[in-house]
């Protein structure tokens, strides 16, 4: 039988209010159930918001630096299940054990960042124009919130949410990815257990169209902070849009890499493949494009090749793994079609492009790494996001052609380019339309102090980490105190 777990609801597990439940399972073998989650409804949702609204007077007047001091609890207390979890992570949702690993430590790595912050919370003080009059700006509480996540970062896409909420002072119905329930009830466990003020989170497990929908809808729920799909997005976009509703998007990308002729080829080989295959290419920072000079081309793809070539796939328990499987049936069915796409579209199939048989791989959803030659900038598979472990060569005659080719998608996550010219370097930051840029490093591997989040349609102009994520849930304030003991009129009145 497999374990029973419950949503959070005012500091009290509770079952859904329609009795149904539904299964997580080991995406690396089907038989292994993780646990079995109440599937949540409006009801449950309309609950959770009460618990988080009745909550919400008192702790946005709790002392910033004390809501800091759960997250640094927080943080200690995952770092101590640091292992234990990262385990658990891989058989939910499958990425090997070193990326389990560094997706928790991401998380415990923002949890001090944002206690330290309960400390900072800066505003600014500003110059008054009149006499005896002093100007400041406070960031204000926005209230409840929503927070809606994805199942490929089971731990730091969360808290990337939901530290930036307690230290904000809001308090917030969290509804993490049915693929991954287990490790957001593990997650919510630890703030339980540091004593964090009930109501404060509530977590509610469920499917996207009925729990997101419901949260979307709620009048009470003041702002959606959302990671996941461009569809899935748009669609919460517009409904917050017709309610005035403030909502941040961290949505997909179509993200790259540009091997300039003075790459250092080893290096540029490496970060392609990492970038590439890493979470089997299921982060939306995956270098899902590789943008090669001509003059590179033959040995670089040749290199990256044989490096594909000499990974293995399997479970991501096995040290010896570098490519776990892909999330489940449907993501699988998704990545297939896509390569398919590329062969019609005329895409050339360097190695990969099929689902992995054979006992170790019948009971999991596994996906060999395949990369594409001869992609063309506006084919679907260099326009689309996979989510996959799959990754194409586009060629490029010199960096004002492979910077023209990087911008030329709907997407703007990530990009990086390999090259030892510091002109070259540059131009890419001046001119990629990316809200992240790397030189010589990979596109995946954000650090927390960073401000994160993407242009075009990859968001909508918020940004999470860094001190920036202070302000998805944070209104500004402008306060004036006149101490001139007149009434003063701005702007020249007598
Ligand atoms: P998804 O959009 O299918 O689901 C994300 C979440 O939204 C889930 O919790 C889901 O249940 C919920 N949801 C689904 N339909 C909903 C609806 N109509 N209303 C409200 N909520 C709804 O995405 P996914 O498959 O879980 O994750 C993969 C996607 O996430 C990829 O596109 C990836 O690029 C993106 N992603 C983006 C970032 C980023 O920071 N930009 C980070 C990680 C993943």
């Amino acid at each position: 039988m497999a374990e029973e777990y419950r949503h959070y609801i005012g500091g009290k597990w509770e079952p859904s209010s329609s009795g149904k439940t539904f299964e997580s399972r080991n995406p690396a073998n089907h038989d292994e159930v993780m646990g079995s989650f109440p599937l949540g409804t409006a009801e449950d949702v309309e609950n959770a918001v009460a618990a988080a609204r009745e909550t919400f007077p008192e702790w946005m007047l709790t002392p910033v630096p004390k809501r800091g001091d759960y997250l640094l609890r927080a943080g200690l207390l995952l770092e101590e299940r640091k292992e234990e979890y990262a385990n658990l992570m891989t058989r939910e949702m499958g990425k090997t054990l070193k990326e389990t690993r560094a997706d928790i430590q991401e998380g415990i790595d923002f949890l001090f960042y944002m206690a330290g912050e309960g400390r900072r919370f800066f505003g600014h003080t500003m110059p008054a124009e009149l006499p005896d009059k002093f100007s400041m700006t406070v960031r204000h509480p926005i209230g409840v919130v929503g927070l809606i996540t994805p199942w490929n970062f089971p731990i730091a896409i969360p808290l990337w949410k939901i530290a930036a909420a307690i230290v904000s002072g809001c308090t917030s119905v969290f509804k993490p990815s049915q693929d991954t329930p287990l490790l957001a009830t593990l997650l919510v466990q630890i703030f339980e257990e540091v004593g964090l003020p009930p109501g404060v989170l509530n977590l509610i497990h469920g499917k996207g169209r009925e729990v997101g929908v419901a949260l979307v809808e709620h009048p009470d729920v003041r702002a959606i902070s959302f990671t996941g799909s461009l569809e899935v997005g748009r669609q919460i976009a517009e409904r917050c849009g017709a309610q005035m509703k403030r909502c941040s998007m961290e949505l997909g990308s179509k993200n790259v890499l540009i091997v300039m002729p003075d790459a250092d080829l080893d290096l540029a080989v490496e970060a392609s493949a990492w970038g590439a295959f890493a979470t089997s290419g299921q982060r939306c920072t995956a270098t899902s494009r590789l943008v090669v000079l001509a003059e590179v081309r033959k040995p670089f793809t040749d290199q990256l090749v044989s490096r594909v070539e000499s990974m293995r796939v399997g479970n991501g328990l096995d040290p010896e793994v570098e490519l776990a499987p892909v999330i489940n049936e449907r993501q699988k069915a998704k990545i297939l079609e896509y390569i398919g796409i590329g062969r019609d579209e005329g895409a050339v199939v360097l190695t990969g492009g099929e689902e992995l048989k054979g006992p170790e791989y019948d009971r999991g959803n596994f996906i060999a790494p395949t990369v594409f030659d001869e992609m063309t900038p506006n084919m679907r598979i260099a326009q689309e996001e996979i989510f996959g472990p799959v990754t194409g060569i586009i060629r490029a005659m010199d960096i004002d052609e492979a910077i023209e080719h990087a911008n030329s998608t709907g997407y703007g996550l990530s990009a990086s380019i390999y090259t030892r010219d510091i002109t070259n370097v540059f131009k890419a930051i001046q001119r990629l339309e990316f809200g992240v840029v790397y030189a010589n490093a990979p596109t995946i591997g954000a650090e927390v102090q960073l401000p994160f989040g993407g242009m075009k349609n990859t968001g909508n102009g918020h940004r999470e980490a860094g001190p920036q994520s202070l302000d998805e849930f944070t209104e500004w304030k402008a306060v004036s105190i006149d101490f001139s003991g007149r009434v003063q009129k701005a702007q020249g009145i007598d």
